[in-house]
């Protein structure tokens, strides 16, 4: 039996359409009924004057729960995110991800420009200081956007995130909301729901503080609430039903117009869903498929009322015809199935989001594809824009006037000032140009070329005081804290000698061949490196240090403001070299058992994923799966920093070139005993390869350390690999010494070992173990594993005399 016909709002040509069903379509934005304005305005003078006691009493009436504490603590939150199934955990999971990889990019800069000499303009975001997010309960508890709104919030730096979602009977808000809570980092949680949620953030009370914004979803009271109290709180756009306007033109599969149409119809009664046909051969099947699909849903009551009231079918004359149409009907949701939906999205106006071509549904916006779904409904994409970081960030302009800029600009600002009679202010600029007539003598009038004399006569008309770099003001000299000791176990150089071939080369080595630049980019360097790591010479950049090809990797893939992630603990340099190059570092805390995240990582949305492996200080040797799953799905280029990786089994260094996006860095300076040479290799693509050897530079690798380097790799891999070998054991001796003296040490695949500081200062006990004549380096406050010491192993004499000193130290 066919399914009964459905009763749609619209139907027919667009042009046909009567002046009063096209008013009903464009004008949803309803006035709020009159016993809703007064209900919720009696909800919020509760609240502003009673407070918690007013949050339990509509708690009592509208949720029928008595609530013993209003704020819902972090281990219920916990214990709610254990309990619910584990593949909608691993959704959300991957939803959070996808939603940081895409908010990330929309972190807004600071800028400050000169437009004429001696004006300075800037202005810099500030993140808002606390923010409530409004999350739905009961029937439409919605996980999805806690984290549409809390992760986007603490992208952007806000200190404080607070969820308000409405109690069930027992007290506490929907499990899938405190679950949503803790996967999406937000900070607080309070059950109340509501136009009393919204009240209690713009007052505060007892339990709930003060907000300067909210945001989220809500049902008509929430939204009615946002507008009374609009000059106490910021909110995000007033959110009505949810709405999608398809436009098909040939070709068009009707079934999945239909299809999308009635997902969107199931939201609410009120939901709109419209499709306008470029193709008149639409309108009969994808009526039809609209019929048999929506008798077979579930929710069809709801669907049936939905495309009723502004559900509809429109035939339209051509593509521009449907643009128009749309652009006055500024949609929460636009499908594009047209047959070049790019070029229509170039000329689409006033849409919430906009899905192009088949294949993206609108649902994959609305859980997983990682743009925003707290949309502009009701026409309100005319004027507004979906959530995003920039709704938790305000700006503050500054501006700085050299005496010469207050000169020029004070003549005008005055003039302006008294053409809008304002005395005062017209004092003021002109009172700028006394100052300067009475600090100076009058200022010559120096016409180009003599601007020495200008100088001498007018020292304020002088150049500002030097500028620099923003970026720098936090950067502070390297300091590895290392000082003269008997035994120096603090930097993981090689303690057993030195590359044997190397020694020799230096030493028969004239000062003759110092007087020549050596060869600009190191060929025959590359050369040795590149037969001893098995791959092509145009694999391989050399540097000075690997350092100094972390430096000119950053430089070579990243502008400034975009991201360097990496895991934390790692080598401290990451850090600084990203800052140098104005990027920003982004630090993501390693696994338990300091194991590489690399989900975590892939989702910190860095132009360059840096990781050391073996990880400096920590030893770990990250899973090869982990690499591997990070090369796969990170955005950006991989930089995996193996300067220990002639300690450990399966070093990646010849795999790199194989990938698109993996560049390894290797370094004589550890194993091979030469860290005085400075040389450092890279090892990738060629292409990649190509791009860090611009902006390296020439000359990085002088005559001595190619020569040196060079005779090393060709001659002396037995060596390197047989005092390896010996670290490795000494190494495994030295943990269990360790262990018996009571301190923990981590597994290490490198030739140094993290041991917990004694007596838990990790200052303090390399400050006395100096004092014994033995240098360690300190980290203090490691994530996981607390105050530690790192400690190169060397040859047994020594760790004899370390584990002698460190003994001393710990409480017997
Ligand atoms: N990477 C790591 C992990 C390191 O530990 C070090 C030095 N401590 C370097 C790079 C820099 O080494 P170099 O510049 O001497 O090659």
């Amino acid at each position: 039996m066919s399914p009964p016909p459905l009763d749609l709002f619209a139907r027919g040509r667009l042009a046909e359409l009567s002046a009063a069903r096209r008013r009903h379509l464009l004008e949803r934005a309803a006035e709020p009924p009159a016993e809703l304005v007064a209900g919720v305005a009696k909800i919020i003078e509760a609240v502003a004057e009673r407070g918690d006691e007013a949050i339990r009493e509509l708690a009592r009436r509208f949720d029928g729960a008595d609530l013993e504490a209003i704020e819902v603590p972090r281990s219920e939150w916990r214990r709610a995110l254990a309990a619910i199934p584990a593949p909608v955990t691993d959704a959300l999971r991957a939803s959070r991800a996808a939603i940081t990889a895409f908010h990330r990019e929309q972190l807004p800069v600071a800028l400050e420009i000169e437009p004429a000499p001696g004006l300075r303009l800037g202005r810099r975001p500030e993140p808002l200081a606390r923010v409530g997010a409004y999350a739905p309960g009961g029937r439409a508890a919605y996980p999805s956007s806690v984290l549409m709104c809390v992760v986007p919030a603490k992208l952007a730096g806000v200190a404080e995130v607070i969820v308000c979602s409405p109690p069930q009977p027992g007290g506490l808000p929907a499990e899938v909301v405190l679950a949503a809570c803790e996967l999406a980092g937000a900070d607080r949680l309070f059950a109340v729901g509501g136009a009393a949620a919204v009240a209690a953030l713009a007052y505060g009370t007892d339990s709930v503080p003060r907000a300067e914004k909210v945001v989220g979803p809500g049902n008509a009271y929430v939204t009615e609430a946002k507008r009374q109290l609009a000059g106490r709180i910021a909110s995000d756009c007033l959110a009505g039903p949810s709405e999608l306007l398809v436009i098909a033109g040939p070709g068009a599969d009707p079934l999945l117009v239909a299809r999308e149409m009635v997902a969107q119809a199931e939201h609410d009664p009120a939901a709109v869903a419209l499709a306008l046909l470029t193709d008149p051969d639409l309108e009969e099947p994808v009526a039809a498929s609209l019929a048999a699909l929506t008798a077979e849903q579930p929710r069809r009551q709801t669907i049936r009322r939905a495309l009723a009231d502004r559900g509809g079918l429109l035939v339209c004359d051509g593509l521009d015809d449907a643009l128009a149409f749309a652009a006055d009907f500024a949609p929460e949701h636009l499908l594009l199935l047209v047959a070049e939906p790019r070029e229509a999205l170039s000329r689409v106006r006033s849409a919430g989001a906009v899905f192009l071509g088949p294949a993206s549904s609108v649902v994959f916006g609305d859980y997983m594809s990682g743009t925003n779904h707290v949309l502009p409904t009701g026409g309100q994409a005319r004027r507004q824009s979906g959530l995003s970081v920039t709704d938790f960030v305000r700006f503050s302009s500054y501006q700085e006037l050299s005496d010469a800029a207050a000169d020029r600009l004070a003549e005008a600002t005055a003039c302006l000032a008294e053409a809008e009679g304002l005395p005062a202010h017209a004092a003021a600029a002109r009172a700028q140009l006394r100052r300067q007539a009475e600090a100076a003598p009058a200022p010559a009038r120096a016409g180009a070329g003599d601007l020495q004399q200008r100088a001498e006569t007018n020292p304020s008309a002088r150049a500002q005081p030097l500028r620099k770099r923003p970026e720098y003001a936090e950067l502070r000299l390297y300091e590895p804290g290392r000082r003269g000791c008997e035994i120096d176990l603090s930097d993981n150089t090689n303690l057993f000698g030195q590359a044997p071939a190397a020694a020799r080369t230096l030493a028969e080595m004239g000062a003759a061949a110092m007087s020549r630049y050596p060869s600009v980019y190191a060929a025959e360097l590359k050369r040795a490196a590149a037969a001893y790591f098995g791959v092509a010479a145009d694999c391989i950049a050399t540097g000075c240090g690997s350092d100094d090809l972390i430096d000119s990797t950053i430089r070579a893939f990243c502008a400034p403001g975009d991201r360097v992630a990496y895991p934390e603990p790692t080598f401290s340099m990451i850090e600084p070299f990203a800052r140098m190059n104005a990027a920003v570092p982004v630090g993501v805390r390693l696994a338990d058992r300091f194991e590489l995240d690399a989900d975590a990582l892939v989702a910190a949305g860095g132009r360059i994923s840096y990781v050391c492996r073996p990880n400096n200080p920590t030893g770990t040797l990250f899973a090869r799966e982990a690499v591997e799953g990070l090369a796969a799905a990170a955005a950006g280029l991989v930089l995996i920093d193996e300067a220990y990786g002639d300690f450990c089994d399966e070093p990646l260094a010849a795999w790199a070139p194989q990938t698109d996006r993996v560049v390894v860095l290797r370094t004589m300076s550890k194993a091979f005993g030469l860290a005085g040479l400075r040389v450092g290799l890279a090892i990738g693509p060629p292409d990649l390869i190509a791009e860090i050897e611009k902006s390296r530079g020439p000359y990085k690798v002088g005559v001595a350390a190619e020569a040196a380097a060079g005779a090393a790799l060709r001659e002396d891999a037995a060596w390197v690999a047989a005092t390896a070998a010996e670290a490795v054991t000494v190494r495994e001796r030295l943990r269990g010494e360790l262990e018996a003296l009571g301190l923990r040490s981590w597994p290490s695949a490198a030739n140094f070992v993290l041991v917990a500081a004694p007596g838990g200062d990790a200052a303090g006990g390399a400050r006395d173990l100096l004092a014994a004549g033995v240098g360690v380096r300190p980290f203090p406050g490691l994530a996981q594993a607390g105050d530690c010491l790192r400690v190169t192993v060397g040859p047994w004499p020594l760790m004899e005399r370390f584990l002698a000193a460190v003994g001393e130290l710990v409480p017997s």
